[in-house]
């Protein structure tokens, strides 16, 4: 598999009134083209701070990157990215969409216009080229009657519309890589499928890989090749979909899996909420970020950070129960319904 964005050891902390929050604490991971790499956890886990890392789109101060690199396709630090190179790679070789259109289309510009602005400063084109390649973007995010709708503004397009126009913008410049952070959160549920089905479709189309954060496991189950489980600025476990679904090992994955709705449970199922809080990152906990929460925890959990297990090729996890001497614990994910 060729490998398009490698990162090594990064490390992000917000230096706060009250300290420094190591937001993201040491995580190394690749993604591979045409690959989709789900990041999941919940709120302030580190997804976002890890994408916007990436872009180089965090606020310096209050954030800091304190270690690590992140390689792109052409072998070139993004870390180390002049402004001018920066502006280069962003929209063009890396895109980014986030969970709320509205914050990052221009109100005051149509659709068309805005898609066509991207067209015309990285790909070079006049403005009728741009124009008209707006148009053929806007019907292939199934945009219908997209000549008329790239004349009109934001406002005038539904959640959902605004959702696939944002992705138009996105893959405009036929990215390699986009990040799509919490692209869906706040759709509901039959316009979340369709995005996804959209982002899936068009992955299979322009080859692009996606990087998509999200805090709801459920919304990456058609979409996403691998999973990586993040909680409090570490990767707990990752591995590939199936693995994570069927084989998960890490307590807090469990978690996650027990929180998804199941269609085959029907009502029956009573949706499961995690307990408790993670844990302070100001003054992260010497063993085990997740003991506090953790129904297994063992005396060894507390005082120790658990090991990373490699199961497989590409399964990893990073808890004591993997560990040879540990007691057997059977999960309680019920697979194949
Ligand atoms: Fe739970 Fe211990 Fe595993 Fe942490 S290392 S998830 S506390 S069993
Ligand atoms: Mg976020």
């Amino acid at each position: 598999m060729e490998k398009i964005l490698d990162i090594k050891d990064l490390k992000v902390s917000f230096h706060t009134y009250n300290g420094e929050v190591q937001a993201v604490r040491g995580i190394s991971f690749e993604l591979n083209k045409g690959e989709t790499l789900a990041v999941v956890g919940e709120s302030g886990c580190g997804k976002s701070v890890t994408s916007k890392a990436i872009m180089r789109l965090l606020p310096t101060p209050p954030a800091e990157i304190k270690e690590g690199s992140v390689i792109e396709f052409d072998g070139k630090n993004v870390l180390k990215m002049s402004q001018q190179e920066l502006r280069e790679l962003r929209g063009a070789e890396i895109s980014m969409i986030f969970q709320d259109p509205m914050t990052s289309l221009n109100p005051t510009m149509t659709v068309g216009r805005q898609i066509a602005e991207s067209l015309q400063i990285h790909r070079g084109m006049n403005k009728q080229e741009a124009f008209a390649e707006a148009v053929k973007m806007l019907k292939l995010v199934n945009i219908p009657n997209a000549e008329n709708r790239a004349k009109q503004y934001p406002h005038e397009f539904s959640g959902g519309m605004r959702q696939r126009a944002m992705i138009a913008i996105a893959l405009a410049c036929n990215p390699k890589i986009l990040i799509a952070d919490e692209p869906t959160t706040a759709l509901d549920v039959t316009i979340q499928a369709q995005i996804m089905d959209l982002i899936k479709d068009l992955q299979d189309k322009l080859g692009t890989a996606v990087i998509l954060v999200t805090h709801d496991l459920g919304v990456v189950a058609d979409v996403a090749h691998r999973i990586q489980v993040m909680y409090a600025g570490q990767i707990i476990e990752r591995g590939t979909k199936d693995e994570i679904f069927y084989n998960g090992q890490h307590p807090y994955s469990w978690a996650l899996l027990r929180s998804v709705p199941r269609l085959d449970l029907g009502n029956k199922a009573e949706l499961y909420s995690l307990k408790g809080t993670p844990p302070d990152l100001i003054k992260p906990p010497v063993g085990c970020p997740f003991a506090a929460r953790c129904e297994y925890c063992m005396p060894i959990c507390r005082e120790e950070m658990p090991p990373v297990t490699k199961l497989s090729e590409t399964h990893e996890v990073a808890c004591w129960l993997s560990h040879p001497l540990a007691p057997k614990v059977e999960s309680p994910i019920k697979t194949g319904g």
